[in-house]
């Protein structure tokens, strides 16, 4: 994956400016590289104008979302992009705190579903519990445990915040002590919707595919990588 414009420094008018705030560079010294490095007056970022390491791109961030959510795995990507993997799972935390999952809309309907996965070995089950708003599509609040009150009620309660008009479960029974029985509902078909984006989950991210030995190996970057995938497709 090549990207037409690698250089990090932008010229406007034969003056050197900043990529990210258009501010003022000024020289600050030579790299180990030995090149020459910038600072920017305005948002003190230093910068080189073309890096060695590919990792140092400002677009390579970008990239690795897309790539993420687009079924790769950890390995595939470092592979591609050409940084190595520990850098790569660095940046997936780093990118993760940045993301805010959408925002929800009040007296909306809702479901919620568990999906099962494994985490660190095959032995070890672990649940992704998601809220989903059936107008919008989105994924609005996720929470990653094993099958319990604890795991189930932190998505319940955000959903319960945002004054849903219906919620529609499975007929898991943890469900009837958290939700009250009016906005309750566990027809048949109620869950279609959030079924439907399990698959969907499954299929764009490496981590979830079924009968593969792709799943994650910590639980920390489980979530990093959820959190993205759920903040960057709405
Ligand atoms: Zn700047």
């Amino acid at each position: 994956m090549v990207n037409s414009n690698t250089s990090c420094i932008k010229c406007v008018d034969g003056i050197n400016t900043c990529i990210y705030c258009c501010g003022k560079l000024l020289k600050n010294g030579i790299s180990r590289a030995k090149k020459q490095r910038y600072k920017c007056k305005d948002c003190n970022k230093t910068i080189v104008e073309n890096y060695t390491y590919n990792a140092y791109f400002s677009y390579i961030n970008k990239q690795i979302v897309i790539l993420l959510t687009e079924g790769l795995g950890i390995r595939s990507i470092a592979r591609i992009l050409k940084i190595s993997v520990s850098t790569l799972l660095k940046r997936i935390i780093a990118i993760s705190d940045r993301v805010n999952l959408p925002v929800m809309t009040p007296e909306s309907s809702y479901e919620i579903d568990e999906l099962c996965t494994f985490v660190k070995c095959k032995s070890k089950r672990i649940w992704i519990v998601y809220a989903f708003e059936r107008e919008t599509k989105n994924i609005v609040g996720f929470n990653v445990g094993p099958r319990t009150n604890l795991t189930l009620k932190k998505v319940v309660d955000k959903v319960l915040k945002a004054n849903p008009q219906v919620l529609f479960t499975d007929r898991l029974k943890n469900y009837k002590s958290l939700i009250h029985q009016c906005i309750h509902k566990t027809v048949r078909f109620g869950t279609n919707n959030i079924e439907r984006a399990n698959l969907t989950l499954r299929t764009h991210l490496k981590r979830l595919n079924r009968k593969t030995i792709c799943f994650s190996k910590s639980e920390i970057m489980f979530k990093a990588v959820l959190k993205i995938y759920f903040g960057s497709v709405a």
